[in-house]
């Protein structure tokens, strides 16, 4: 059990939170000891748990988050394993050109014809605050790109915001309404609004501050509202 791993009491000198120190076997034992509590907890609840589990999903619900440890999916939205399928990456970006975001989004939007998608920041993210910066990160710079050029699309406002975190902030919320914008955009999402009218997606941001998640008000439902570039047509045609 994890109450029972001998812990040496250090603190952190790093943080100095006083977060209780684990050796490296300590850490990674703890994880396995924690899927034992987890399972007990389960079938003390419900004996038939697991079984029932393992019949399928059926969530009504894509998420696509930032990977940040601080922004679960199932513990933001108080929802059970089985509810919410689940996609996150450095600063819940939708690319058109991620074949593994295009997998996930085929695969719930049609085969488990899931009803909303939400495209889910955070604030204090620091994926958006490495965009943000001038500094080179690494491999990363390639995906914190994509950031970078949804500032340009919203410079008008965020050049004269000053203070800095405020910048993040906003540009933490512009994130979220462009990559939503993008997932609309995609021949996945338009077709699937062509066939039925109950799917949609959202943009949330949420705040690490309080827990609390702010719906940013850009659902969208139709194709119409797009703009004319990206409304596609029906039938997909062969290029001359
Ligand atoms: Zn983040």
């Amino acid at each position: 059990m994890k109450n029972e791993i001998q812990k040496n009491e250090i603190i952190d000198p790093v943080t100095k939170t006083g977060k209780v120190h684990l050796t490296q076997k300590e850490s990674y034992n703890a994880l396995l000891s924690g899927n034992r509590e987890w399972v007990n907890a389960r079938l003390k609840d419900d004996p038939e748990y697991f079984k029932k589990l393992s019949k399928g999903q059926s969530p009504e619900v894509l998420w696509i988050g930032c990977s940040d440890s601080r922004v679960p999916a199932n513990e933001v939205t108080n929802t059970k394993p089985g509810e919410v399928f689940v996609h996150r990456n450095i600063a819940n970006v939708c690319a058109h050109s991620d074949m593994n975001m295009l997998s996930v989004l085929d695969y719930a939007v049609n085969v488990l014809k899931v009803k909303h998608i939400i495209v889910a920041g955070h604030y204090n993210c620091g994926g958006v605050a490495a965009a943000l910066s001038n500094k080179q990160f690494g491999l990363i710079d390639n995906w914190l790109r994509h950031i970078k050029d949804v500032y340009r699309l919203h410079s008008h406002e965020l050049d004269r915001i000053t203070d800095q975190e405020h910048k993040i902030n906003r540009l933490v919320e512009l994130n979220v309404v462009e990559q939503a914008y993008n997932l609309c955009k995609t021949t996945i999402i338009q077709n699937a609004w062509k066939e039925r009218d109950d799917l949609e997606v959202h943009g949330w941001v949420v705040d690490i501050n309080t827990g609390l998640v702010k719906d940013l008000k850009v659902t969208n439902n139709d194709s119409q509202n797009l703009g004319y570039v990206y409304e596609l047509e029906m039938e997909a045609v062969a290029a001359h």
